[in-house]
């Protein structure tokens, strides 16, 4: 016998659909890339998604095409991804901090038909161009009157182009699990493999990521979201705000502490969302010049691990909760979140620290377990350290085009990648991922336990540990630093400061300062440049 609730696919543009009817004139604010702020509301972000829809459907893009975005939080590009998916079509994200290469590896592996982007990649298009033959056109993200000369094919301003339509277009009707759109992973080894997420997987994914032990968003908030939208579907925040009713502010092209912190503040911003890096940024700048942030009510940290000191900064400095976050793009992206359960929620001070560094449980909709390397599950006491895996209907089955094969256990569980630990209450800890754990003696060390131990040394402004190779233990970890400006410390200042902390055995072999530690186009510490650049690293412990 079958149910007889109406057949309503879940569709993405259902959710904009909601969010005009219900909550059209909430603002919406842009530092636009031209420079001024613009406002803008929900109502008028759907009429102009329906122009960009019908515009597609009028050049001939069909169900499942691709049309690229590299453009930054703007809300021209939220009424993009709207739009593009409302006429059964895909948007791809592009990261614009990858390599040449990879851009062009990418839109030729997605076979993208066309490319919308802010006029900031005008001579990047321009000199990628003639290597992306799938693309037939360009529309800057701009008006007519601001559209920079540029030979780019068929070159048209966003403003022109959806002024050639009037709008009057009905969202195609599609079927749930056809896909919304796509994002590649920022793959560290071998080629970027594409993620694409289907309707069905975004509109579930926002229902339970906005949900009040996640994001937590409601019409009373005023949302910015800082992480961009070309780093792992913007962490669902095009879904989440609107479905939500939400206000949103959108940075633009600026990250910069002072233009984040003047936004926060001018627009009231009550919970924001970014990688540990912003953050740092910002909290240079509220140190510089004594600001505060008094709107600011939570701000999610994930990307990579929340620094324990940068937590604890915010919270007791500024009032502002941090919450950590962990999920990736293959999961849409949010896996987990840290907001305490009544049964750890009366922790204070250090044992409050203690959980928040931990990145958290998973909402309904994703399951979790922790396996030795033969698949065994692992017990959930906060100790053990094994592989993390995921399953759920938001998190990815296959990556496009078949690459990287079959992705699932037979259980059906996707290897994040990650190992962790999980503790009786079902919070997990990323302890490394699994390409980065230092293995010493047959026993394994946390990269990111040392590196958040050693940026919390007051004079130490980011730190990375790698493995080391050691004639008798295989591996030692080695601690790159880079210091705060004007600021001194000795490798003996830094290991005295990590005694005592952790276990003895753990404690870096050797210290190294450097000027500046590698990054990922993602704002990950690039750990495979790392290990390159000290590959003949010789310990000083290794003659002993
Ligand atoms: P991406 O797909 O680029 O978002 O990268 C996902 C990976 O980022 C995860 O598999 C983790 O290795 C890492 N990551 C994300 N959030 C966190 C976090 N809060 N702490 C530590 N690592 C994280």
């Amino acid at each position: 016998m079958l149910g007889l609730m109406q057949d309503w696919p879940l569709l993405c543009h259902r959710i904009l659909d909601h969010a005009a009817v219900q909550h059209g004139g909430r603002r919406i604010f842009t530092r636009s890339v031209e420079g001024p702020i613009v406002e803008t509301n929900y109502r008028k972000v759907r009429k102009r998604a329906l122009k960009v829809a019908q515009r597609l459907a009028r050049d001939g893009l069909r169900h499942g095409d691709r049309v690229a975005t590299l453009a930054w939080n703007t809300a021209r590009h939220l009424e993009a991804w709207y739009g593009i998916m409302g006429c059964g079509a895909v948007y791809h994200t592009i990261n614009p901090r990858l390599f040449a290469d990879q851009i062009v590896y990418i839109v030729n592996h997605a076979e993208d038909r066309v490319m919308l982007a802010d006029t900031t990649f005008v001579p990047l298009l321009e000199e990628l161009a003639p290597k992306l033959p799938s693309i037939e056109r360009y529309v800057l993200l701009t008006d007519g009157a601001q559209l920079p000369k540029t030979s780019l094919k068929g070159a048209i301003a966003y403003e022109d182009w959806i002024g050639e339509v009037d709008g009057d277009f009905v969202w195609h009707a599609l079927d749930e699990n056809a896909a919304a759109g796509m994002c590649y992973t920022s793959g560290t080894t071998g080629n970027p493999k594409g993620v694409i997420y289907s309707h069905r997987s975004n509109v579930l994914h926002a229902l339970t990521s906005s949900s009040s032990d996640m994001l937590g968003l409601s019409p009373r908030e005023v949302v910015m979201p800082v992480v961009p939208m070309f780093h792992a579907n913007g962490w669902s925040l095009p879904f989440t705000a609107p479905l939500a009713g939400a206000s949103l502010v959108f940075p633009g092209s600026k990250m910069d502490g002072a233009s984040i912190h003047e936004l926060l503040d001018r627009f009231r911003v009550t919970c924001t969302a970014g990688v540990p890096t912003v953050w740092s940024m910002l909290l240079n700048h509220l140190e510089q010049t004594g600001g505060k942030l008094p709107y600011l009510k939570q701000m999610v940290v994930g990307g990579s691990a929340c620094p324990r000191a940068m937590t604890q900064t915010f919270q007791d400095r500024y009032g502002v909760e941090v919450i950590h976050a962990w999920g990736m793009t293959e999961m849409s992206p949010l896996g987990s979140m840290c907001i305490p359960k009544p049964e750890v929620a009366a922790l204070k001070g250090e044992a409050k620290l203690d959980l928040q560094t931990k990145q958290g449980r998973p909402p309904f909709l994703v399951e979790m377990k922790i396996t030795d390397d033969a698949g065994r599950e692992l017990p959930w006491d906060g100790k053990t350290f094994g592989r993390l895996k995921v399953r759920g209907p938001a998190v990815a089955r296959a990556y496009f085009k078949g690459e990287g094969g079959e992705i699932l256990d037979p259980d059906g569980f996707f290897d994040t990648g990650d190992v962790a630990t999980i503790d009786e209450y079902g919070y997990m800890r990323i302890t490394d991922r699994a390409k980065d754990v230092i293995k010493s003696g047959g026993e394994w060390i946390s990269s990111i336990d040392l590196e958040n131990l050693a940026i919390g040394h007051p004079a130490v402004a980011e730190a990375a540990v790698i493995g080391v190779a050691h004639p008798k233990w295989d591996e030692r970890p080695l601690l790159i630093i880079v210091l705060k400006s004007g600021q001194r410390a000795s490798k003996s200042d830094i290991l005295g400061f990590m005694e005592g902390k952790i276990a003895k055995w753990w404690i870096p072999d050797d210290v190294v300062f450097v000027d500046k530690i590698p990054h990922t186009a993602t704002g990950k510490i690039q750990k495979t440049t790392l290990r390159e650049c000290f590959r003949d690293y010789r310990l000083p412990t290794a003659a002993e």
